[in-house]
């Protein structure tokens, strides 16, 4: 018997950000925040979550920030539209 399993990428959310100034240009409105789930699957079915990888883009500046660049507020964006 064949087992198919992995891991596989769920649907990306975004997380509106425009009250939050750019870190790296300063200028606001330019923030968009992106979440996406990735599920352990068996047969495709999605048994449970492994990991949600976040980033957020400045639209002006094209910076991409990881998780561990986040400042306080890029972090409670994405708590409060969780
Ligand atoms: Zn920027």
């Amino acid at each position: 018997m064949i087992l198919f399993f992995g891991i596989r990428p769920g649907k990306t959310r975004t997380v509106n950000m425009s009250h939050i100034k750019c870190s790296h240009c300063n200028q606001s409105n330019t923030l968009r925040g992106e979440s996406t789930p990735h599920f352990f699957h068996l047969f495709w079915i999605p048994i449970f979550r492994v990991s949600t990888p976040k980033v957020v883009h400045c639209d002006h500046c094209k910076k991409g920030f990881y998780e561990e660049e986040f400042t306080p507020e890029m972090k409670r964006s994405f708590e409060k539209q969780n």
